[in-house]
């Protein structure tokens, strides 16, 4: 079976969130299972060439649209998947994926929806010759819409790592990249007046999938369905929930040369080591206070705002927190803000990857609030690292934590998304540290020991590409 996996971004070579992470991991544990995968990305200025052997094939192809001629230049370099690269400096020789501080590019239509066709006229000269093209969020989600248009015989998946953002242009982005005004109606690519990649995705995939089975349902209520609810409820009979798994290779305390101690299950109280070092690294005291750690986007999804509206109360408590991360102006300016304030809180307003693992291998608690969650890969890189999680029950987070008062729970779960109800779930998880000591402990190698691998879910997503290919899923 032949795969085509399109994404914007893949992890190691240009990452902004997970889904450079998801890009990267879910085609090597495909591979594992004897699937022939090749990826496609854009070539970005900031993507190290020399750094990964990224060398010119010698094919190019040529997109001729409304907005111009454009010529791609396909890059390759093989590793556990032979990942191809479209070159074109105009549109991808910048110093940003998406855009600048100040804003997305504003010809973020051309650049994607140019790829997506360099990629279909790809197939179309015979240059990839897969089963199954399989698309990731609204930046290759026009590449279902092309192929079924040109009437190319090849199946397609569409997956939605996150609903909020949709790519979605003025009418004018249908001569601009020669779409057709027959595909600018409310059944397809039209959206309240405007053009919408993901709806198209959706609507001209042949099967649609979200990374867990409870966003999957989430989303097709108006709550969380941003506009598209109606759409994807419609579209049910071919929507379906596959988790995220992480890669157990790239996560591992046992071998991660970034953390300061190496440790296993076995050894799991290595995790103070961890700590110690932490602690004396960041000038924050106590090692015998429980550390909470937050690491993510600093926007509204990740739930920052509880955070904010807390943290005098979190100032307060016997314990200590590190937050990682970076995002909207206000929220930066706001953690800047209060850096140095607090004895008990340490801030770092920053990407920082090697830092992210640190702080995995010394806390004993993540922080992971999130407004909505369509997975959620930090919970799952915290529990391999033995730290157990504090999370609103939401999305991916209610599929992969389960509260310590069920039965078998190994974590700390709350659901009213509001100050009170997280600082609630904070304060258990004190006083679960401090009063439950030895479930406490017995935890951290539980968590450790739960399968988060690619394992499961890559089976799914075969099973998945098979029922495409047989046409059990139309
Ligand atoms: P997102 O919604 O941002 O994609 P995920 O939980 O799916 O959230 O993935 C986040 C990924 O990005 C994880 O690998 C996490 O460790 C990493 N990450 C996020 N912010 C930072 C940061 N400031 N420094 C280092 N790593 C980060």
């Amino acid at each position: 079976m032949r795969v085509l996996f399109l994404s914007s971004e893949i992890y190691p070579f240009a990452k902004t969130g997970g889904l450079a992470d998801v890009s990267f991991s879910l085609p090597k544990a495909l591979s594992e299972l004897g699937v022939h995968v090749k990826s496609v990305m854009p070539l970005y200025k900031t993507v190290d060439r020399e750094k990964f052997g990224i060398v010119p094939t010698g094919k190019r192809v040529t997109v001729s649209v409304g907005a111009g001629t454009f010529e791609f230049e396909v890059y390759r370099v093989s590793n556990a998947v032979t990942h191809y690269f479209l070159r074109n400096d105009e549109l991808f020789g910048r110093d940003y994926l998406y855009g600048t501080p100040e804003g997305d590019y504003p010809d973020n239509d051309v650049r994607f929806g140019t790829f997506c066709w360099g990629v279909v006229k790809l197939i179309e000269e015979g240059f990839f010759r897969p089963d199954v093209v399989h698309t990731n969020d609204w930046q290759t989600a026009l590449t279902p819409v092309l192929i079924k248009k040109r009437g190319i015989g090849v199946k397609t998946l569409q997956t939605i790592h996150n609903l909020a953002y949709q790519g979605i242009f003025p009418k004018e982005t249908v001569e601009r990249l020669s779409l057709g005004w027959e595909l600018f109606h409310m059944e397809a690519l039209e959206f309240w007046g405007k053009v919408n990649f993901l709806k198209g995705g959706i609507v001209f995939s042949d099967a649609v999938n979200t990374v867990s089975p409870t966003y999957a349902r989430e989303i097709t209520t108006p709550e969380f369905g941003y506009g598209l609810d109606g759409v994807l409820r419609k579209y049910s009979y071919k929507l379906f929930g596959i988790l995220n798994g992480i890669d157990y290779d790239v996560w591992n305390p046992e071998t991660d040369p970034h953390i300061y101690v190496n440790y296993s299950e076995n050894t799991v109280s290595r995790k103070d080591d961890n700590k110690r070092y932490f602690l004396r690294e960041t000038g924050l005291s106590d090692e015998s206070k429980p550390l909470f750690i937050f690491i993510g986007r600093l926007a509204k999804q990740k739930g920052v705002d509880l955070i904010i509206d807390s943290i005098e109360e979190l100032s307060s408590l016997p314990a200590n927190f590190a937050f990682l991360g970076t995002g909207d102006a206000s929220y930066n300016n706001f953690f800047n803000s209060i850096k140095g304030k607090y004895p008990n809180i340490f801030v770092e307003v920053a990407y920082d990857e090697p830092m992210s693992r640190k702080m995995y291998a010394s806390a004993d608690y993540l922080l992971m609030p999130s407004l909505y969650e369509p997975c959620g890969l930090n919970q799952m890189i915290a529990m391999r690292y033995g730290t157990l999680v504090v999370a609103r029950k939401t999305g991916g987070l209610a599929d992969t934590v389960r509260d310590v008062e069920e039965p078998g729970g190994y974590g700390f779960l709350f659901e009213e998304f509001s100050p009170q109800a997280f600082l609630r779930s904070v304060k258990r998880a004190v006083d679960f540290y401090y009063e439950k000591r030895s479930r406490f402990l017995r935890l951290r190698p539980f968590v450790m020991g739960i399968d988060f691998s690619w394992n499961a879910s890559a089976l799914k997503y075969m099973r998945l590409y098979e029922n495409l290919i047989e046409g059990k899923v139309k």
